[in-house]
């Protein structure tokens, strides 16, 4: 085989992080957007040893574990480690080298990462959330600010990618800048794997993978827009649409650091991951399981309720991809793709939920606050819905969106993230902003802070 080029295009990523244990995760891609199937990454067939280092200093001379992956063709060359023996609520840094059949002995980008606190901890819990970031439609500077920023986690609520390609019909203003060729849908296995590259060679987007361990759940772009359970809502035959949606799910864990494969043409993405006495984070998948009247699945729900009814953390944390509140356009219609179409589900997992219970959601492109619950007597809990990271805005009318709905009480137009801190006493939630991302480099601006005051949302000073 001739010698390759640098095979770390990709760059490195943590997450699942876990008091004891976190997985570190890399693909070797010497040729990210390789045209032939049968190479990925510009990669043949032989399995290639990796080797990983996890130290407690940034220069590796405190090596806390360290070992040999073997990178498989099978799954585009990508590896994922579990590093366990680790200590809890501390950070690490990790790199990965390799040889043969490389031109040079490379070495990766080095990652931090942070485990969990233990179960009893009751220090602040410091996150970020993002969501919807469409390359083609503009940077990922709030990414960039995330990384600086270098929180305990990041939690992404979906739409990591978008599978479309470029628009048959120009569109000024939308298309900044070009996918991957051929710039056409996302269909095949390879083309999803093309176009996780495509984003993965963003630095921005590599930066906030680098800085700290991710708990990712998807949307519906990361396969197909507004697709439904195993129908692709289109009409169109649904045995075509699995073996897309497998090929999309496969491509997906080989560019995450997950604790668990596909099996079947499924992933199981729904899951807990605790953050000491401070924090249940409950990890929802919104379209795998989804049926007529039932957004999560039987199974689900009812995982989702018991974990809910056993929490003894101060808050519960729901993150999901959708809008979860009730919100009403100013024509009195309602969404028939988010938790609107769902109410019934809805409503019972709110009657679970205690106190304590905050959601996160994203998917509308735009920066909402809101108080859930029917009964403005009887607060149930809070809503932070995060804007798009890149993805172009909906032509809603947002101020009338706010004077029909009593209970959304904010509402920002830019593109951003939140930033969050939960601890014992108080939970709080800045909006931060861009001014642009049809070009690199905007400030970060902040919009609001909101806090949770008797499971009602307050508003702090910025
Ligand atoms: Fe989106
Ligand atoms: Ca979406």
């Amino acid at each position: 085989m001739a010698n390759l080029g640098y095979p770390f295009t990709l760059g490195v990523a943590s997450g699942e992080p876990a008091p004891d244990s976190v997985i570190i995760w890399t693909r070797l891609a010497p040729d990210p957007f390789g045209l032939d199937p049968a190479r990925p990454g510009g990669m043949s067939e032989r399995p290639v040893p990796v080797r990983w280092q996890v130290a407690e200093d940034q220069r590796f001379t405190r090596i806390a574990a360290s070992g040999t992956a073997q990178a498989q063709h099978a799954w585009a060359h990508s590896v994922h480690v579990k590093v366990d023996g680790l200590r809890p609520a501390a950070d690490y840094y990790y790199r990965f080298t390799v040889s043969a059949p490389f031109k040079n002995n490379e070495m990766s980008a080095v990652g931090r990462t942070r485990t969990a606190p233990a179960r009893e901890s009751r220090d602040p819990v410091r996150f970020a959330v993002a969501s919807c970031q469409r390359y083609e439609h503009g940077h990922f500077t709030a990414l960039r600010h995330i990384a600086e920023a270098g929180p305990d986690v990041v939690l992404h609520l979906g739409d990591y990618i978008y599978e479309g390609g470029k628009p048959a019909v120009p569109q000024p203003g939308r298309y900044v800048r070009p996918l991957e060729p051929p710039e056409r849908s996302c269909r095949s296995l390879h083309d999803y794997r093309n176009r996780y590259a495509r984003y993965r060679t963003d630095p921005d987007l590599r930066a906030a993978h680098a800085a700290a361990p991710w708990l990712p759940v998807w949307d519906d772009h990361e396969v197909r827009e507004n697709y439904a359970g195993g129908l692709p809502g289109d009409g169109t035959d649904p045995g075509a649409f699995l073996r897309r949606r497998a090929a999309a799910y496969k491509a997906y864990y080989e560019h995450f650091p997950l604790r668990v494969r596909p099996v079947g043409n499924g992933l199981r993405m729904y899951r807990w991951r605790p953050y000491g006495a401070i924090a249940d984070f409950l990890l929802l998948d919104g379209r795998q399981h989804r049926e007529p009247g039932d957004m999560l699945g039987r199974a689900q729900e009812e995982w989702l309720t018991g974990r809910l009814r056993d929490s003894s953390a101060r808050w519960k944390v729901l993150v999901q991809p959708l809008f979860f509140g009730r919100r009403m356009f100013p024509d009195g219609s309602l969404s028939d793709d988010a938790w609107d179409a769902f109410p019934a589900q809805r409503a019972r997992i709110l009657d679970t939920g205690g106190g304590g219970l905050v959601v996160l959601g994203g998917d509308v492109h735009n920066h909402w606050a809101c108080d859930l619950g029917d009964d403005s007597a009887r607060p149930v809990g809070v809503e932070f819905v995060t804007s798009s990271v890149s993805s172009a805005p909906p032509g809603t009318d947002n101020a009338a969106i706010l004077a029909a709905n009593a209970h959304i009480r904010f509402h920002d137009g830019h593109r951003g993230h939140l930033e969050g801190k939960a601890g014992p006493e108080g939970f709080e939630v800045a909006y931060r902003t861009v001014e642009f991302v049809d070009r690199p480099g905007a400030p970060m601006g902040t919009a609001a802070v909101f806090g949770v005051e008797g499971d009602r949302l307050k508003r702090l000073d910025i």
